[in-house]
């Protein structure tokens, strides 16, 4: 009975969710598809080349590439295929590389870093792809010319990647809700693009490398999201018997 009662529930969580992925995806993917079209009717009809219209292709045909990109791996998670190539990386050089690479988008970006390595297990792809949501969050979220700081900080055994931005914040309410499939807050979309899967798979493949994630955020002045890791066993061991 208990297995019938599993099943029916098991069944009605997917027709949610390929009910939830379709609403989405209708209205996520349709929009840059009808841009690129648009732009790439209008040089075709006047016979020549726009710089402008090529451009807002391009984005937008990288746009939908990570969309589908997100929708595939939130698949993967939800059905507990997120695969992962677990070496030894450093989480002091993995989170300056994601930081500075967002320096390109926010001048104002601070990195603070110890001077010794912080090794962890972990899939690297994986990891820069949590740091890299977790600063487009950041940017997106916050004024332009406003200062976004990554911190990297090692402590009894773990390491923590800390991303403040001083941006809208998020309210009380919207708070618990923010590592949910397909949730933004009121007045996200205001602020930028989205469809409300990075925080969800950022949280998702921190757990799946034995980590976790926190957020404390204030509405109207900005937040911290802290990643937390182990280190690795080995490199542990290693410092300990040094
Ligand atoms: P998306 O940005 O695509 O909406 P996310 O899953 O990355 O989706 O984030 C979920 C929601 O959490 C966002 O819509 C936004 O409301 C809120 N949020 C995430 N990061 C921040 C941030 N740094 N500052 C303020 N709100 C944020």
């Amino acid at each position: 009975m208990s297995y019938i009662i599993q099943d029916i529930s098991d069944r009605l969580a997917l027709e949610r969710l390929q009910h939830e992925f379709l609403a989405m995806a209708s209205h996520e993917l349709r929009n840059p598809v009808t841009i690129i079209s648009g732009h790439a009717q209008l040089m075709h009809c006047r016979g020549s080349y726009s710089g402008h219209s090529v451009d807002t292709i391009i984005a937008q045909a990288d746009h939908l590439g990570r969309l589908i990109d997100d929708l595939l791996l939130a698949s993967q998670i939800e059905a507990d295929r997120l695969q992962l190539r677990l070496a030894e990386t450093d989480v002091v050089a993995d989170a300056r590389l994601a930081g500075e690479a967002m320096r390109a988008v926010r001048p104002t970006l601070r990195i603070e870093t110890p001077p010794a390595a912080s090794i962890v297990k972990a899939d690297q792809v994986r990891l820069r792809q949590v740091f890299a949501n977790l600063l487009t969050n950041a940017v997106k979220y916050s004024p332009e010319g406003s200062e976004v700081l990554v911190r990297v900080e090692q402590a009894d055994g773990q390491v923590r990647v800390a991303i403040t931005d001083h941006g809208v914040g998020i309210s009380p309410n919207a708070l618990p809700h923010v590592f949910d499939r397909f949730y933004r807050a009121e007045g996200a979309s205001s602020q930028g693009p989205g469809v409300g899967l990075g925080l969800y798979i950022t949280n998702r493949i921190v757990e799946a490398h034995g980590g976790s994630i926190d957020v404390v955020s204030t509405l109207g002045q900005g937040s911290t999201f802290t990643v937390t890791l182990p280190l690795s066993a080995m490199r542990t061991a290693r410092e300990e018997t040094d």
